[in-house]
C-alpha cells in the first residue's frame, strides 16, 4: 500500500514512459546507442532551426550557439558512444578471505523514469546533455525545457519526438504550474539545473517519493588575479568567460578580486579586451547577446549603480541590451555583491592580498567555480586547499566543463551531485552489488550455529 497522495497525472506521459521502461525498451546497449545517434542526427539536421531559436530567445550568435550548445552535446554524445560499453562492464571486487571462494562484482542498472528540468540560459545544452547520460544509462526520460526560452522549448518539443523513441522519451513544455504537477509524480531520479530557491522546491517534492536528485545550481564564482601574470592575456580570458551569452552563464566569473595595484593595472586591459572581442561596439556586434527577459533586465540595470563604471554601463530598454560593464570601487556589501549577478556586469573588489581574497571567498557560499590567475605555486596550492568550490580553473574560466573526464557540479549551495561523461552514467544508474558463492565447498559451515565453541576468532 502506498501512502502517497493521489495526483491526477498531468498527461499520460509518465505512465507511458514507465510502461516503456518496465517492458525493457531502454535496456539494450543497441537501443541506447541508437538513441544517442538519433539525438546527434537531430542536432546535425536541424542546427539552423536550433540556432534560430537560440537567437530568438537570447540573441545568441549562431557561432556561439554552435560552440556552447549544439557542439557541447555532440561532443558528449561522441565521448559516451566511444566509452559506454566499457563503462557498463561489471566491476570485480575482491572478497574477504573468510568468504572465499566467492566472486563479488558491481553492475550498473538503469534507475527507471528520470525527470530533467532545464533553465533558460543554455536551454538546449542543459536539457540534452543530462539526457545523453540518462539515456546511455538505460532510462526513460521526461524533458522539461525552460519556459523562459520559449523558441528553444518549442523547437525541442517539435523535434525530439521525431528522432527519439516516444515509448521512452517525452518533452513536456510549461512553466511553474506544469513543473509543479510533474514534480508531484513519482520519478526515479530528478535532475534539476537552475537557481537554488527552486532547487529546494525540487528536493522537497522529491523527498515525498524518496527520489534521488541532482541539483546543478549557481552562485557567485570569484576570479582572483595577482601580480605574477600577464595582465593583457588575463583580461582577455576573463572578458571572454564573463561576457559570453551576455554574462548569463552559471560558471561565468561573477566578481573579480585583486589588490588595488593589480586592479588599477588590469582595468585598462579589461576595457581593451572588451573592445577587441566586440568590434569596439558591443551594441552593434553580432557576437554579443541580449538579456533574456524584462525581469532579468530590470534587475541587472538596478545593479549598475553599485560602483564606478570603468567601461560599459549603457543600456537599451527596447532590445534589453546591457553593455559589457566593469565596475570599480565596489564595496563588499554593495548590492551587486549580495546576489549572483548572472549578467554582463563585472565588479572589481579590492583585497589586501591572497589571505584577504581567501577570506572573502570563504565568507560567501561555496561557489560553482573559482578562478585564479597566478603563476605562484604557493598561491595555487593555498587556493585549492583553503577554499571549497565545485571546480577550480587556473588561467581559464568556464572551459573546465568541456573536459569530458571532469565531473561537473557544485558543492553546498552551488549544487548536489555531478554529471558529464562517465559521471553521468553513474548519476543515472544504481550500482548494484552482486555476490556469488557456490554451495560446495560449504565454507560457511564455520559460522553456522549452534555456537558450541567460539568461531569468531577470539
Ligand atoms: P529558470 O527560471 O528557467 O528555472 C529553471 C527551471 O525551473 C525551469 O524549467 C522552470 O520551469 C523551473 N521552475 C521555475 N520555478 C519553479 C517552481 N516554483 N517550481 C518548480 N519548477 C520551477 O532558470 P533560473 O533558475 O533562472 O536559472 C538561472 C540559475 O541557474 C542561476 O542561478 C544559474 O547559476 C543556475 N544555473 C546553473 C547551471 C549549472 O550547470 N550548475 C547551469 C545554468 C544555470
Amino acid at each position: 500500500m502506498t501512502s502517497d497522495p493521489i495526483v491526477a497525472p498531468l498527461t499520460p506521459v509518465v505512465p507511458v514512459l514507465r510502461s516503456g521502461f518496465d517492458e525493457g525498451v531502454t535496456r539494450s546497449l543497441r537501443w541506447r546507442v541508437a538513441q544517442l545517434q538519433a539525438m546527434k542526427r537531430m542536432l546535425g539536421e536541424n542546427s539552423a532551426a536550433f540556432e534560430d531559436a537560440l537567437f530568438a530567445d537570447l540573441g545568441k550568435n549562431p557561432t556561439e550557439a554552435a560552440l556552447t550548445e549544439l557542439n557541447v552535446v555532440v561532443a558528449e554524445i561522441d565521448h559516451t558512444l566511444r566509452h559506454l560499453r566499457g563503462w557498463l562492464r561489471p566491476r570485480r571486487v575482491p572478497v574477504p578471505l573468510a568468504l572465499a571462494p566467492a566472486a563479488a562484482s558491481t553492475m550498473l542498472e538503469p534507475l527507471g523514469v528520470v525527470l530533467v528540468i532545464a533553465p533558460w540560459n543554455y536551454p538546449l545544452q542543459l536539457l540534452l546533455e543530462p539526457a545523453v547520460g540518462a539515456l546511455a544509462a538505460g532510462n526513460a526520460v521526461v524533458l522539461k525545457p525552460s519556459e523562459l526560452a520559449p523558441a528553444t522549448s518549442a523547437a525541442l518539443a517539435e523535434l525530439v519526438p521525431q528522432y527519439l523513441d516516444e515509448r521512452a522519451v517525452a518533452v513536456v513544455e510549461g512553466g511553474v504550474e506544469v513543473t509543479t504537477q510533474l514534480l508531484a509524480e513519482r520519478f526515479d531520479h530528478i535532475f534539476y539545473t537552475g537557481n537554488a530557491a527552486v532547487g529546494r522546491i525540487v528536493m522537497t517534492a522529491a523527498a515525498q517519493h524518496l527520489t534521488p536528485v541532482t541539483l546543478e545550481l549557481g552562485g557567485k564564482s570569484p576570479v582572483y588575479v595577482d601580480d605574477t601574470v600577464d595582465l593583457a592575456g588575463t583580461a582577455r580570458r576573463i572578458a571572454w568567460g564573463k561576457f559570453l551569452n551576455a554574462g548569463q552563464t552559471c560558471v561565468a566569473p561573477d566578481y573579480l578580486l585583486a589588490t588595488p595595484e593589480v586592479a588599477a593595472a588590469l582595468a585598462p586591459h579589461l576595457v581593451a579586451a572588451i573592445a577587441e572581442l566586440y568590434d569596439g561596439d558591443p551594441r552593434s556586434s553580432a557576437s554579443y547577446g541580449r538579456i533574456v527577459n524584462q525581469k532579468q533586465y530590470d534587475r541587472l540595470k538596478g545593479l549598475l549603480g553599485s560602483g564606478t563604471v570603468l567601461t560599459g554601463g549603457r543600456t537599451d530598454d527596447r532590445t534589453r541590451y546591457i553593455a559589457p560593464t566593469v565596475l570599480g570601487d565596489v564595496g563588499r556589501d554593495a548590492p551587486v555583491m549580495q546576489q549572483e549577478i548572472f549578467g554582463p556586469i563585472l565588479p572589481i573588489v579590492t583585497v589586501s592580498g591572497l589571505d584577504d581574497a581567501i577570506a572573502v571567498i570563504r565568507a560567501g557560499e561555496k561557489p560553482l567555480a573559482l578562478y585564479a590567475f597566478t603563476e605562484s605555486p604557493t598561491a595555487r596550492r593555498r587556493i585549492l586547499t583553503e577554499t571549497s568550490s565545485g571546480a577550480v580553473g587556473f588561467g581559464v574560466p568556464v572551459a573546465h566543463l568541456t573536459v569530458p573526464g571532469l565531473p561537473f557540479g557544485g558543492v553546498g549551495e552551488s549544487g548536489l551531485g555531478a554529471y558529464h561523461g562517465r559521471r553521468s552514467i553513474e548519476t543515472f544508474s544504481h550500482e548494484k552489488a552482486v555476490l556469488k558463492k557456490s554451495l560446495v565447498p560449504d565454507t560457511l559451515k564455520l559460522v553456522y550455529p549452534p555456537y558450541t565453541e567460539r568461531k569468531d576468532g577470539f
